[in-house]
Protein backbone atom coordinates (compact mmCIF):
# COMPACT_ATOMS: atom_id res chain seq x y z
CA UNK A 1 0.00 0.00 0.00
CA UNK A 2 1.33 3.63 -0.98
CA UNK A 3 1.00 5.14 2.12
CA UNK A 4 1.75 8.57 1.25
CA UNK A 5 -1.06 9.69 -1.18
CA UNK A 6 -3.96 11.59 -0.26
CA UNK A 7 -6.25 8.74 -1.65
CA UNK A 8 -4.90 6.95 1.31
CA UNK A 9 -5.00 9.11 3.36
CA UNK A 10 -8.78 9.73 2.61
CA UNK A 11 -9.70 5.83 2.28
CA UNK A 12 -8.32 5.30 5.87
CA UNK A 13 -10.02 8.36 7.16
CA UNK A 14 -13.06 6.66 5.74
CA UNK A 15 -12.29 3.13 6.79
CA UNK A 16 -11.75 3.66 10.83
CA UNK A 17 -14.02 7.14 10.82
CA UNK A 18 -11.17 9.03 11.26
CA UNK A 19 -11.06 12.77 11.42
CA UNK A 20 -7.13 14.75 11.26
CA UNK A 21 -6.42 16.40 14.79
CA UNK A 22 -5.70 20.53 13.67
CA UNK A 23 -4.86 20.38 18.06
CA UNK A 24 -2.63 17.23 17.26
CA UNK A 25 -0.68 19.23 14.11
CA UNK A 26 -1.72 16.56 11.98
CA UNK A 27 -0.77 17.18 8.49
CA UNK A 28 0.06 13.88 7.01
CA UNK A 29 2.88 14.49 4.38
CA UNK A 30 2.28 12.90 0.98
CA UNK A 31 5.38 13.70 -1.24
CA UNK A 32 7.80 10.33 -1.52
CA UNK A 33 10.69 12.55 -2.72
CA UNK A 34 10.38 14.37 0.60
CA UNK A 35 10.49 11.02 2.77
CA UNK A 36 13.04 9.55 0.79
CA UNK A 37 15.31 12.80 1.57
CA UNK A 38 14.51 13.05 5.63
CA UNK A 39 15.14 8.64 5.47
CA UNK A 40 18.11 9.02 3.54
CA UNK A 41 19.74 11.82 5.98
CA UNK A 42 18.59 10.30 9.18
CA UNK A 43 21.68 6.96 7.91
CA UNK A 44 19.65 4.52 9.41
CA UNK A 45 21.70 1.00 9.08
CA UNK A 46 20.72 -2.16 9.94
CA UNK A 47 21.90 -2.47 13.27
CA UNK A 48 20.21 0.98 13.66
CA UNK A 49 17.51 1.62 16.81
CA UNK A 50 15.39 4.57 15.18
CA UNK A 51 12.96 6.39 17.14
CA UNK A 52 10.46 8.41 15.52
CA UNK A 53 7.97 11.28 17.10
CA UNK A 54 4.22 11.08 15.76
CA UNK A 55 3.98 8.39 13.30
CA UNK A 56 0.74 9.52 11.52
CA UNK A 57 -0.64 7.05 9.49
CA UNK A 58 3.11 5.88 9.47
CA UNK A 59 4.86 7.05 5.84
CA UNK A 60 8.13 7.55 7.47
CA UNK A 61 7.79 4.41 9.85
CA UNK A 62 7.53 2.19 7.26
CA UNK A 63 10.30 3.44 5.05
CA UNK A 64 12.58 3.49 8.58
CA UNK A 65 11.59 -0.16 9.36
CA UNK A 66 12.45 -1.82 5.98
CA UNK A 67 16.20 -0.19 6.89
CA UNK A 68 16.25 -0.38 10.55
CA UNK A 69 16.67 -3.12 13.19
CA UNK A 70 13.88 -1.91 15.38
CA UNK A 71 11.74 1.09 14.87
CA UNK A 72 9.99 2.40 17.91
CA UNK A 73 6.92 4.95 17.28
CA UNK A 74 5.55 7.18 19.81
CA UNK A 75 2.15 8.49 18.69
CA UNK A 76 0.36 10.47 21.17
CA UNK A 77 -3.50 9.95 19.20
CA UNK A 78 -5.49 6.49 20.17
CA UNK A 79 -7.52 6.76 17.19
CA UNK A 80 -3.93 6.53 14.87
CA UNK A 81 -3.04 2.99 16.92
CA UNK A 82 -5.40 0.42 15.01
CA UNK A 83 -5.11 2.12 11.95
CA UNK A 84 -0.83 2.01 11.85
CA UNK A 85 -1.66 -1.84 12.97
CA UNK A 86 -2.46 -2.39 9.54
CA UNK A 87 -0.45 0.42 8.05
CA UNK A 88 2.81 -1.10 9.26
CA UNK A 89 1.25 -4.92 9.58
CA UNK A 90 3.84 -6.61 7.14
CA UNK A 91 7.08 -5.21 9.93
CA UNK A 92 8.14 -7.09 12.74
CA UNK A 93 9.55 -5.02 13.86
CA UNK A 94 7.76 -1.74 14.75
CA UNK A 95 6.25 -1.43 17.75
CA UNK A 96 4.17 1.27 18.09
CA UNK A 97 4.18 3.55 21.74
CA UNK A 98 0.59 5.46 22.73
CA UNK A 99 1.97 8.23 24.24
CA UNK A 100 2.93 11.93 24.39
CA UNK A 101 6.57 12.40 23.65
CA UNK A 102 6.70 14.83 25.85
CA UNK A 103 5.93 12.62 29.07
CA UNK A 104 7.85 9.65 27.28
CA UNK A 105 11.04 8.44 29.07
CA UNK A 106 13.35 7.76 25.62
CA UNK A 107 16.56 6.74 27.62
CA UNK A 108 14.13 4.00 28.83
CA UNK A 109 12.68 2.84 25.65
CA UNK A 110 16.52 2.88 23.95
CA UNK A 111 17.83 0.74 27.33
CA UNK A 112 14.36 -1.93 26.69
CA UNK A 113 15.15 -2.12 22.84
CA UNK A 114 18.73 -2.77 23.44
CA UNK A 115 17.88 -5.26 26.13
CA UNK A 116 15.32 -6.91 23.87
CA UNK A 117 17.80 -7.35 21.01
CA UNK A 118 20.26 -8.69 22.72
CA UNK A 119 17.90 -11.10 24.34
CA UNK A 120 17.86 -12.18 20.73
CA UNK A 121 21.49 -12.25 20.29
CA UNK A 122 21.83 -8.84 18.36
CA UNK A 123 23.26 -5.80 19.04
CA UNK A 124 21.32 -2.14 18.09
CA UNK A 125 24.60 -0.29 17.20
CA UNK A 126 23.12 3.21 16.89
CA UNK A 127 19.82 5.37 17.92
CA UNK A 128 18.54 7.76 14.83
CA UNK A 129 15.86 9.35 16.08
CA UNK A 130 13.55 11.16 13.86
CA UNK A 131 9.80 12.44 13.59
CA UNK A 132 7.88 14.89 11.21
CA UNK A 133 6.78 17.02 14.26
CA UNK A 134 3.38 18.92 14.92
CA UNK A 135 5.21 22.66 15.37
CA UNK A 136 3.74 23.24 19.07
CA UNK A 137 6.25 20.67 20.73
CA UNK A 138 9.73 21.24 18.54
CA UNK A 139 11.25 23.16 20.39
CA UNK A 140 10.44 21.68 23.89
CA UNK A 141 11.25 18.31 22.33
CA UNK A 142 14.43 18.99 20.61
CA UNK A 143 15.70 20.75 23.89
CA UNK A 144 14.33 17.61 26.21
CA UNK A 145 16.09 15.31 24.15
CA UNK A 146 19.48 17.23 24.23
CA UNK A 147 18.98 18.36 28.06
CA UNK A 148 18.16 14.90 28.72
CA UNK A 149 21.44 13.63 27.18
CA UNK A 150 19.50 10.89 25.49
CA UNK A 151 22.11 8.64 24.08
CA UNK A 152 21.21 8.77 20.17
CA UNK A 153 23.66 9.76 17.27
CA UNK A 154 21.03 11.81 15.13
CA UNK A 155 17.75 13.82 15.49
CA UNK A 156 16.58 14.45 11.59
CA UNK A 157 13.21 16.39 11.90
CA UNK A 158 10.73 18.15 10.13
CA UNK A 159 9.46 21.56 11.92
CA UNK A 160 8.33 25.02 10.81
CA UNK A 161 11.23 26.77 8.59
CA UNK A 162 10.90 29.54 10.69
CA UNK A 163 12.03 27.59 13.61
CA UNK A 164 14.33 25.72 11.42
CA UNK A 165 16.16 29.15 10.74
CA UNK A 166 16.08 30.09 14.05
CA UNK A 167 17.87 26.90 14.86
CA UNK A 168 20.57 26.83 12.64
CA UNK A 169 21.47 30.63 12.56
CA UNK A 170 24.48 32.88 13.48
CA UNK A 171 26.08 35.90 15.13
CA UNK A 172 24.58 39.03 13.39
CA UNK A 173 21.33 37.57 12.03
CA UNK A 174 17.79 38.65 13.20
CA UNK A 175 16.94 34.92 13.82
CA UNK A 176 19.94 34.24 15.77
CA UNK A 177 18.86 33.87 19.25
CA UNK A 178 19.19 31.44 22.90
CA UNK A 179 17.73 28.43 20.78
CA UNK A 180 20.72 28.75 17.84
CA UNK A 181 23.32 28.83 20.59
CA UNK A 182 21.39 25.86 22.66
CA UNK A 183 21.14 23.94 19.86
CA UNK A 184 24.44 24.33 18.32
CA UNK A 185 26.00 23.94 21.77
CA UNK A 186 24.31 20.22 21.62
CA UNK A 187 24.66 19.51 17.57
CA UNK A 188 26.13 19.71 14.31
CA UNK A 189 23.28 21.76 12.58
CA UNK A 190 23.04 20.97 8.91
CA UNK A 191 19.70 21.78 6.68
CA UNK A 192 18.35 18.44 4.56
CA UNK A 193 15.32 20.12 2.32
CA UNK A 194 13.04 23.01 2.68
CA UNK A 195 9.26 21.36 2.35
CA UNK A 196 6.13 23.21 0.87
CA UNK A 197 3.01 23.50 2.65
CA UNK A 198 1.58 21.91 -0.65
CA UNK A 199 2.83 18.36 0.30
CA UNK A 200 0.65 18.11 3.21
CA UNK A 201 -2.62 17.06 3.75
CA UNK A 202 -4.16 18.96 5.10
CA UNK A 203 -1.78 21.96 3.95
CA UNK A 204 -0.38 23.85 7.01
CA UNK A 205 -0.13 27.79 7.09
CA UNK A 206 3.40 27.67 7.18
CA UNK A 207 6.07 26.05 5.14
CA UNK A 208 8.39 23.77 6.39
CA UNK A 209 12.01 22.52 6.77
CA UNK A 210 14.03 19.50 7.55
CA UNK A 211 17.11 19.71 9.74
CA UNK A 212 19.02 16.97 10.82
CA UNK A 213 20.74 17.40 14.14
CA UNK A 214 24.03 15.12 14.55
CA UNK A 215 24.62 15.09 18.25
CA UNK A 216 28.58 16.45 19.21
CA UNK A 217 30.48 13.38 21.19
CA UNK A 218 32.41 16.68 22.53
CA UNK A 219 31.09 19.67 23.32
CA UNK A 220 32.48 22.75 21.04
CA UNK A 221 33.76 24.91 23.94
CA UNK A 222 34.84 24.11 27.42
CA UNK A 223 32.51 25.56 30.18
CA UNK A 224 33.32 25.96 33.88
CA UNK A 225 29.47 25.73 34.41
CA UNK A 226 27.14 24.92 31.90
CA UNK A 227 23.89 26.45 34.31
CA UNK A 228 26.01 29.44 33.88
CA UNK A 229 26.71 29.35 30.36
CA UNK A 230 22.69 28.87 29.35
CA UNK A 231 21.85 31.95 31.68
CA UNK A 232 24.48 33.92 30.28
CA UNK A 233 22.70 33.01 27.11
CA UNK A 234 19.46 33.68 27.61
CA UNK A 235 19.66 36.63 29.93
CA UNK A 236 21.95 38.24 27.12
CA UNK A 237 18.93 37.94 24.10
CA UNK A 238 16.54 38.46 26.67
CA UNK A 239 17.48 41.99 26.44
CA UNK A 240 18.21 41.88 22.62
CA UNK A 241 18.45 45.47 22.11
CA UNK A 242 20.67 46.24 25.21
CA UNK A 243 24.31 46.60 24.69
CA UNK A 244 25.72 43.71 27.12
CA UNK A 245 27.62 46.77 29.63
CA UNK A 246 23.47 47.18 30.18
CA UNK A 247 21.71 44.38 30.70
CA UNK A 248 24.11 41.72 31.72
CA UNK A 249 24.05 43.11 35.35
CA UNK A 250 20.04 43.00 35.31
CA UNK A 251 18.96 39.62 34.22
CA UNK A 252 21.85 38.22 35.84
CA UNK A 253 21.22 40.14 39.31
CA UNK A 254 24.93 41.03 40.01
CA UNK A 255 26.85 44.44 40.34
CA UNK A 256 27.10 46.34 37.06
CA UNK A 257 30.94 47.32 37.48
CA UNK A 258 31.44 43.37 38.11
CA UNK A 259 29.57 42.13 34.81
CA UNK A 260 31.70 44.89 32.94
CA UNK A 261 34.39 43.90 34.69
CA UNK A 262 33.81 39.56 33.34
CA UNK A 263 33.20 41.44 29.61
CA UNK A 264 36.17 43.00 29.79
CA UNK A 265 38.22 39.90 30.86
CA UNK A 266 36.42 37.77 28.63
CA UNK A 267 37.51 40.34 25.76
CA UNK A 268 34.12 41.38 24.94
CA UNK A 269 33.37 45.06 24.73
CA UNK A 270 30.65 46.12 26.74
CA UNK A 271 29.29 47.80 23.99
CA UNK A 272 28.73 44.98 22.19
CA UNK A 273 24.71 43.27 21.95
CA UNK A 274 23.93 39.86 22.36
CA UNK A 275 23.42 39.22 18.67
CA UNK A 276 26.37 39.70 17.96
CA UNK A 277 28.60 37.12 19.86
CA UNK A 278 29.67 33.52 18.62
CA UNK A 279 29.34 30.53 21.02
CA UNK A 280 33.11 30.81 22.07
CA UNK A 281 32.80 34.54 23.02
CA UNK A 282 29.56 33.07 25.26
CA UNK A 283 31.74 29.89 26.81
CA UNK A 284 34.69 32.85 27.80
CA UNK A 285 32.07 35.33 28.78
CA UNK A 286 29.93 32.52 30.97
CA UNK A 287 33.26 31.24 32.40
CA UNK A 288 34.47 34.60 33.97
CA UNK A 289 31.32 35.00 35.43
CA UNK A 290 31.23 31.33 36.70
CA UNK A 291 35.03 32.65 38.19
CA UNK A 292 33.68 35.79 39.38
CA UNK A 293 30.74 34.28 41.42
CA UNK A 294 33.17 31.81 42.94
N1 LIG B 1 4.79 11.29 10.56
C1 LIG B 1 3.51 11.56 9.92
C2 LIG B 1 3.72 12.17 8.55
O1 LIG B 1 4.86 12.62 8.30
O2 LIG B 1 2.80 12.19 7.76
C3 LIG B 1 2.63 12.45 10.78
C4 LIG B 1 3.17 13.83 11.06
S1 LIG B 1 2.03 14.92 11.85
C5 LIG B 1 2.77 16.50 11.41
C6 LIG B 1 2.45 14.86 13.58
C7 LIG B 1 2.09 13.58 14.32
O3 LIG B 1 2.50 13.70 15.69
C8 LIG B 1 0.61 13.25 14.36
O4 LIG B 1 0.43 11.91 14.08
C9 LIG B 1 0.20 13.58 15.81
O5 LIG B 1 -0.92 12.82 16.27
C10 LIG B 1 1.48 13.25 16.56
N2 LIG B 1 1.63 13.96 17.84
C11 LIG B 1 1.19 15.20 18.16
N3 LIG B 1 1.55 15.53 19.41
C12 LIG B 1 2.26 14.47 19.90
C13 LIG B 1 2.89 14.19 21.15
N4 LIG B 1 2.89 15.10 22.13
N5 LIG B 1 3.50 13.01 21.32
C14 LIG B 1 3.50 12.08 20.30
N6 LIG B 1 2.92 12.29 19.11
C15 LIG B 1 2.32 13.46 18.90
Amino acid sequence: MKLYTPQTINEIKKKYDFSLSKSLGQNFLTDKGIIDEIIEAAEIGEDSLVIEIGPGIGVLTAEAAALAAKVVAVEIDKNLIPILSETLAEFSNVKVVNKDILKTDLGEIIREAKAEAEADGKELKDVKILGNLPYYITTPIIMKILEDGIPAESITIMMQKEVADRIKSGPGKKTYGALSVAVQYYCEVSSVVNVPRSVFVPPPNVDSAVLKLKIREEKPVSLISEKMFFETVKGGFGQRRKTLGNSLAGVLRMEKQDAVDALNAAGIDPGRRAETLDINEFAALANELAKSRG
